[in-house]
């Protein structure tokens, strides 16, 4: 019998690219790694266009310019170029304090698509706290404006946890008021800072079912004029998610310094060796790491996944979040209730919801704890 080669993966979608890990923010909630790439090992301008041309060869067809605070790269506006000189479509999302309306003419003018603009609450004093920043609140409306007036579609990211989910109509409020098109609410997903500080930032189930109803109320009233999207928290959600679309299977992360992830979060599962773009073409890392062959498909899945009906919905959820709660990478996410481990991951949102919320770690090189 002939030995085969694996079939070649169907193309990834998108690219996210982590530009920087430097930040002039600190939420808790961040997906970063605990661990920030330092600013001397950031791939330069030329290796990013790169990047985005392979991407664009492979067959992807948008990039989400993250970081970090991806404006902190000050050819933040060349980069844009690279990205739209190679077809794909181009997304900046920002935090939206750094950016003089110099700059961000600068990367109209490169050929940026759309901005994504996080807020992390829905008045002053909540945004600037759970941002750990004094005026960002007042640079987030500017930015915001700045964006509208140069007629670029504005999707507002609102971040939510037990700090600001009383606040889900207010934002909504406040994403109609900015003149955005879409509103993101998204539950925290507790990943780096943010499983860190996860008894700090989790709701109470009640209050996040709450939340959900009123934004299902809001997107029948706002039909037409605002599109809401939501995640749910995993810890309180019935099944996963569909971590990155599935492994290996639609997009592709690149961090600061070129490390080709398939989800933001994957170097926390030990025995993974992560490709570098410095050394390998986008195109031989998604067909050949073995770290994007580990958990891609269904083969590598044990059971309930593995002979479960949503195995390719789901995809068996997050790996990273199987590792961080079960202990093992292949288990089936905890946040399905199928898994044995579910009903302890419940208990263990329910407790914390009711936790201490005053100790965060705010997110920085520095790592401090402080009330
Ligand atoms: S989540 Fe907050 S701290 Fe993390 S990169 Fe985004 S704006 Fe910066
Ligand atoms: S058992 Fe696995 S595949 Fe089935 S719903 Fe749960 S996580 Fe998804």
């Amino acid at each position: 019998m002939t030995a085969h080669a694996p079939p070649s993966p169907a193309p990834p979608i998108g690219v996210l690219v982590e530009l920087t890990h430097r930040c002039p923010l600190g939420c808790p909630y961040c997906s970063n790694p605990v661990s920030l790439e330092r600013p001397a090992a950031e791939l330069g301008t030329q290796t990013w266009t790169r990047i985005f041309t392979e991407a664009a060869a492979l067959g992807a067809l948008h990039v989400h310019l993250s970081g970090g605070e991806p404006t902190a790269r000050r050819d933040i506006a060349e980069i844009v170029r690279g990205a739209a000189q190679a077809g794909l479509y181009t997304n900046l999302i920002t935090s939206g304090v750094g950016l003089s309306e110099k700059r961000w003419s600068a990367i109209v003018e490169a050929g940026l698509d759309h901005a994504q603009l996080s807020f992390q609450g829905a008045d002053k004093a909540t945004n600037d706290r759970l941002a750990h920043y004094d005026s960002a609140w007042e640079r987030k409306r500017a930015f915001a404006a700045m964006v509208t007036n140069a007629g670029l579609p504005l999707t507002i990211n609102a971040v939510i946890s037990r700090g600001n989910l009383h606040q889900v109509g207010a934002f909504i409020d406040l994403a109609v008021e900015l003149g955005a098109r879409r509103l993101e609410v998204a539950h925290t997903q507790y990943y780096g800072w943010a499983l860190a500080n996860r008894a700090a930032l989790m709701p109470p189930r009640k209050e996040v079912e709450e939340s959900i109803a009123l934004v299902e109320g809001a997107r029948t009233r706002l039909k037409g004029r605002l599109v809401i999207d939501m995640v749910i928290p995993d810890y309180y959600a019935r099944y996963p998610k569909p971590c990155a679309g599935g492994w290996g299977r639609m997009a592709i992360n690149v961090s600061p310094s070129g490390k080709a992830l398939p989800c933001h979060a994957a170097e926390s599962i030990p025995g993974l060796e992560f490709w570098n773009v410095r050394e390998r073409s986008l195109a031989e890392i998604w067909r050949d790491n073995p770290a994007f062959q580990a958990f891609r498909g269904t083969d590598w899945m044990q059971e309930p996944c593995r002979s479960c009906e949503r195995r390719e919905i789901d995809w068996g959820g997050c790996r990273c979040q199987a590792l961080a709660l079960v202990g093992a990478a292949a288990a089936t996410d905890p946040a399905c209730h199928k898994s044995p481990h579910h009903a302890r991951i419940a208990a263990t949102a329910a407790a914390e919801a009711e936790a201490d919320a005053s100790a965060i770690r705010w997110r920085s090189y520095k790592d401090k704890v402080e009330a």
